[in-house]
């Protein structure tokens, strides 16, 4: 393989597998989920992709609650909503 190795994630919902950097890394800071943009926060964290229907499909609480061990609030769905790339 002539290309350097880049670290591959798979988004929680499509489960595509991606370049790190094509992905949004959510963690959770105090209980709320967050987005983690430097990519180096502490925490268990999982990670969507740029597509908004992975963002906001049904499945997509169930996903992160399993990835994150956490069951996702109304806040959280909300932030969810604001953050869905367009
Ligand atoms: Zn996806």
């Amino acid at each position: 393989m002539a290309s350097k190795h880049r670290p591959q994630r798979s988004c929680v919902v499509c489960r595509e597998k991606k370049d790190k950097r094509m992905l949004t890394r959510l963690v959770l800071a105090n209980e709320k989920l967050r987005i983690d943009a430097t990519g180096k926060m502490n925490g268990r964290g999982a990670y969507l992709c740029g597509n908004p229907g992975c963002w906001t499909s049904p499945a997509t609480g169930a996903q992160l609650a399993r990835a994150l061990r956490h069951e996702l609030s109304d806040g959280d769905r909300n932030y969810l909503r604001q953050m869905t790339p367009s």
